[in-house]
C-alpha cells in the first residue's frame, strides 16, 4: 500500500514552485514531480525583468532555482518524474508517474504550457541566443536591431506590433497566404510602417549556429521553391502554445483548447462540478495573461485552496 500524501503538485515552474513554498509553510510536506520541462518556460528565458523584487532582473533559471530552495527550506521534496496517468474520481486521487504510484489526498496541477516550436534543429541550438518564443520576455534585448516573427494567428501580430517598441523592422514570417488572425489585429500589423509581411514563406533555416547567436535566416518560398536569406538578429515564434493538459481529458473541463477551465480562479470541474481536492494554476489554465507572476499568484492560490480543503476533511 502506497503512502498518502497531502499534497502532490505537477510541475515545477513559476506556479509550481509558489505553491511548494506556500504548501510547505502549511506543513503539508508537498511533493513536487519536476516534469518533463523542469523550471518551466522561466528556465529557458535569459534576463526576467518584470518580476517584482528584482529591480536589476534576475536570469529566469536563477529566479527558478531560487524559488526551488525557498520551497526545499519548507519541506517540498522533488522527483525528476512525468505523470502517465491519473484517476480523479476517487480519495486519494492515484496516479502512475513515471516513478511509481503515488497517492495523494490533494493534487495541484501546474503543468503548464509548452511553446511551439518550428522543431529544427539550428533553431533549437539558439534558444535564449536569439531565438525566442516570448515577446514580452526578451523583445527589450532587441533595440535597434532588425528581427523576425513566424506565425499568422494573433499571438504572431501582437508579438511583431509590441516588438516594433525596440526592434528597427520586424518581418512576419507566415507559411499560408491567408491569416488565422483577426481581421483587426492582420490590419494593424499591416498598416505599421516597421513590419514587413512575408507569406508562403517557411523558415529552412537559423544561421547562426556557430557563432552561437543568430545572425539571419535560410527561408523558402513554398510557391516558387526559392530560397533566400535574412539577415536578422533575433526570431520569434508566435506559433502557440500547446497546454499540457491530456492527462485529464475526459475528467476535466478543459476549452477547446485543452486548456483547463477553472472556476473561482483555480478551481477545476468536470461537467461543471467542482472535483473536491484538484486544483489548477499557471498557464496550464490561463491563455490570457502567461506571465510569471502571474503563474506565482494562481499557485498561491491553489496552495490555500489545498490548505482548506485538507483542513476541512480533518488532516
Ligand atoms: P493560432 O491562432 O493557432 O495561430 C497559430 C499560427 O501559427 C497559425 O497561423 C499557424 O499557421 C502558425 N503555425 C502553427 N504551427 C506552425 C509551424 N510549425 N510553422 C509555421 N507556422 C505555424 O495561435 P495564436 O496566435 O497563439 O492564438 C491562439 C488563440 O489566442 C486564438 O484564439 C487567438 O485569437 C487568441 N489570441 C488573441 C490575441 C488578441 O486578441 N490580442 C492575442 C493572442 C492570442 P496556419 O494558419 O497555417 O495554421
Amino acid at each position: 500500500m502506497t503512502d498518502i500524501r497531502d499534497t502532490v503538485i505537477l510541475g515545477s515552474g513559476c506556479a509550481g514552485l509558489t505553491a511548494a513554498i506556500y504548501a510547505g509553510r502549511a506543513g503539508l510536506n508537498p511533493l513536487v514531480l519536476e516534469g518533463h520541462e523542469p523550471g518551466g518556460q522561466l528556465s529557458i528565458t535569459t534576463l526576467v525583468e518584470n518580476f517584482p523584487g528584482w529591480p536589476e532582473g534576475i536570469q529566469g533559471p536563477d529566479l527558478i532555482e531560487n524559488m526551488k530552495k525557498q520551497a526545499a527550506r519548507f519541506g517540498a521534496t522533488f522527483e525528476l518524474a512525468h505523470l502517465n496517468s491519473v484517476k480523479l474520481d476517487g480519495h486519494p486521487i492515484r496516479m502512475n508517474t513515471s516513478s511509481g504510484e503515488v497517492a495523494t489526498r490533494t493534487l495541484i496541477i501546474a503543468s503548464g504550457a509548452s511553446a511551439r516550436w518550428l522543431g529544427l534543429p539550428s533553431e533549437q541550438a539558439l534558444i535564449g541566443h536569439g531565438v525566442s518564443s516570448c515577446a514580452t520576455c526578451d523583445g527589450f534585448f532587441f533595440r535597434g536591431k532588425e528581427i523576425a516573427v513566424v506565425g499568422g494567428g494573433d499571438s504572431a501580430m501582437e508579438e511583431a506590433l509590441f516588438l516594433t517598441r525596440f526592434a528597427t523592422k520586424v518581418t512576419l514570417l507566415h507559411r499560408r497566404e491567408s491569416f488565422r488572425a483577426s481581421k483587426i489585429m492582420l490590419e494593424r500589423a499591416m498598416a505599421h510602417p516597421n513590419i514587413a509581411l512575408r507569406t508562403n514563406t517557411v523558415v529552412e533555416e537559423v544561421l547562426g549556429v556557430e557563432d552561437h547567436e543568430v545572425r539571419g535566416l535560410l527561408l523558402k518560398d513554398v510557391t516558387s521553391g526559392a530560397v533566400d536569406e535574412l539577415k536578422i538578429s533575433g526570431l520569434f515564434l508566435g506559433i502557440g502554445h500547446l497546454p499540457n493538459a491530456r492527462a485529464f481529458h475526459g475528467q476535466m473541463d478543459l476549452d477547446d483548447e485543452g486548456y483547463i477551465k477553472t472556476k473561482d480562479n483555480v478551481l477545476t470541474t468536470h461537467n461543471g462540478v467542482a472535483i473536491p481536492g484538484v486544483y489548477a494554476c499557471g498557464d496550464v489554465q490561463d491563455r490570457r495573461y502567461r506571465q510569471a507572476i502571474t503563474a506565482a499568484g494562481s499557485g498561491c492560490m491553489a496552495a490555500l485552496e489545498a490548505e482548506k480543503y485538507l483542513e476541512a476533511h480533518g488532516h
